[in-house]
């Protein structure tokens, strides 16, 4: 097991958030999900990112569930999705999460998408869940600037969390820079750029360095910047390699030279052109 697998960032409440941690986007429901977060268990995972839309909490709740690992040493987060917004709709989703979970509380509760004219209201029934102690932390995700200074100037809890797309080839250094100043983790999702642009000569020059992959040097980039990030697999020997982040680090000027790979570049939706 790798030691750094248990470093951890703490969130503006105090709760402790593992940096690392396993996608299950597209992980398949049943089976192929609760092989990949047995897997990464086993490996010394503690963190699992799910969403009510990815249909496969169930098979999430039940992996975990078959290890020996104490439910409170595991970090899960759920999010809701975009046609359960609104206030009542979000409670309902809720307890629907929480229930294919098989778990008495989430770690961190989510908004998946900013769907506009919708997500305050959203994150009041946060902010209830909050304060009745159904989750740990709360958060948004695809959240841009506007939408948080919209959410600051009325919330009356300040989300704990945004997790957005990030990678080397979108660094979104504004947004970073805002979340920092309003003590709002940052959570990068397609670390890994779905593994596309692996073959960027300053990516495989630093993996040639370190003895490492070009995943593990992306991961490590993160890591240097204290970003939580979630790559996702469900292929074993890709969640082992994944994890072996923690017995190097990269230079100042290393990191900078990853970062100004920079393209603007999408992989996945725009938050202010997505299909609601
Ligand atoms: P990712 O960047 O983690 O890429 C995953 C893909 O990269 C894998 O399917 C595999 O093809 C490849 N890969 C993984 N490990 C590799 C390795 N060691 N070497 C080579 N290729 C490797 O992309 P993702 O799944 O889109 O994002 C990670 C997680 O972020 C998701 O599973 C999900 O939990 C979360 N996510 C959240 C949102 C959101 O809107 N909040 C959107 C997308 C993803």
């Amino acid at each position: 097991m790798s030691a750094g697998l248990t470093e951890s960032v703490s969130l503006h409440n105090g709760v402790k958030m593992p940096l690392f941690g396993l996608g299950v986007y597209k992980a398949t429901e049943g089976g192929e999900v609760e092989r990949a977060v047995k897997t990464a268990l086993d490996v010394g995972y503690r963190s699992i990112d799910t969403a009510a839309f990815y249909d496969n909490e169930r098979g999430v709740g039940q992996a975990i569930r078959e290890t020996d690992i104490p439910r409170e040493d595991v970090f899960i987060t759920t999010k809701v999705w975009n046609t359960d917004q609104g206030y009542e709709g979000t409670l309902r989703a809720f307890e629907e999460s929480k229930k294919r979970l098989a778990v008495d509380y989430v770690d961190l509760y989510l908004i998946h998408w900013p769907v506009p004219g919708k997500y305050k209201e959203t994150w009041k029934a946060l902010e209830t869940l909050y304060s009745e102690q159904k989750v740990r932390a709360i958060g948004v995700s695809n959240f841009q600037i506007h939408h948080l200074d919209d959410l600051l100037a009325s919330c009356k809890v300040k989300p704990m969390v945004n997790q957005i797309e990030l990678h080397p080839k979108l660094t979104q250094k504004k947004l970073f820079a805002y979340c920092q100043k309003h003590q709002i983790q940052v959570e990068a999702w397609s670390p890994l750029m779905r593994g596309n642009f692996f073959e960027h000569q300053t990516l495989v020059t630093l993996a040639e360095k370190y003895n490492k992959t070009v995943a593990q040097i992306i991961l490590r980039w993160d890591i240097e910047q204290k970003i939580v990030t979630i790559p996702k697999s469900v292929n074993a020997h890709r969640i082992e390699e994944n994890a072996q982040v923690f017995d190097f680090e990269l230079t100042e000027q290393e990191v900078k030279d990853i970062s100004a790979l920079n393209e603007h570049l999408r992989l996945g939706p725009d938050p202010d052109n997505f299909n609601f």
